[in-house]
């Protein structure tokens, strides 16, 4: 069994949260195990719990023409959400949520071994750029251990906001080039020198 699947069998024990007993799946997230990016969302919204699939509703759909724009399917990546239950009405995760969930989302990331973390929205930009806003820091990017950590919009918000969505269409538009660098400093280490390439990219 894959280390992934048997953290999936884990995930759908646990009961930590009073909406564990609400939900119809867990959503563990999806992809692949050996994935160089991971696109990190907020929570599972009403397509994603009947299916237990992370971003296959509308939000998805876009999230699937954002990846295409880069030559990149849902396959080739991992995709997961910051808390794996589907909050009642889509309300907003509560901070016990994320803080009972997070050790799921560490562990995937501990399993993968991403080149390069991107928060879509702000309750995973802020597990990673804590105190920084979305509106300043979308579309930099920050390396941390041999990481490239990037933050954008929600899919969801830029649906429906057409400033956020050009934003997010020309923040996806970037990340080959991150993820080439992550890749190469990766791949050049223990160099020095490929560390220093990225440090223009701090916030
Ligand atoms: N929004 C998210 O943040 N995650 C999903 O899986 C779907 C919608």
């Amino acid at each position: 069994m894959s280390a992934l699947t048997e953290l999936y069998q884990q995930i759908a024990l646990c009961r930590k949260c009073d909406i564990a007993k609400l939900r119809t799946k867990v959503v563990p997230g999806e992809g692949a195990e050996n994935a160089d990016i991971i696109f990190i969302g907020e929570a599972p919204g009403w397509h994603e719990d009947q299916q237990g699939r992370p971003f296959v509703g509308q939000a998805g759909q876009f999230l699937d023409k954002l990846l295409a724009s880069i030559n990149l399917k849902r396959q080739q990546v991992y995709i997961a959400n910051v808390i794996k239950c589907r909050p009642p009405d889509n309300r907003d995760p509560l901070p016990t949520e994320i803080q009972n969930c997070c050790q799921w989302l560490d562990s995937q990331i501990a399993t993968i071994k991403p080149k390069m973390i991107v928060t879509l929205g702000r309750y995973s930009m802020a597990r990673y750029f804590p105190g920084k806003s979305i509106s300043k820091i979308h579309g930099t990017a920050v390396k941390r251990d041999n990481v490239i950590y990037y933050a954008m919009y929600h899919p969801a918000a830029a649906l429906h906001q057409q400033s956020l969505r050009q934003a997010i269409e020309t923040d996806m538009l970037k990340i080959p080039k991150l993820l080439a660098e992550a890749r190469n400093v990766q791949e050049a280490r223990p160099s020095a020198s490929g560390g220093q390439q990225l440090n223009m990219f701090e916030v």
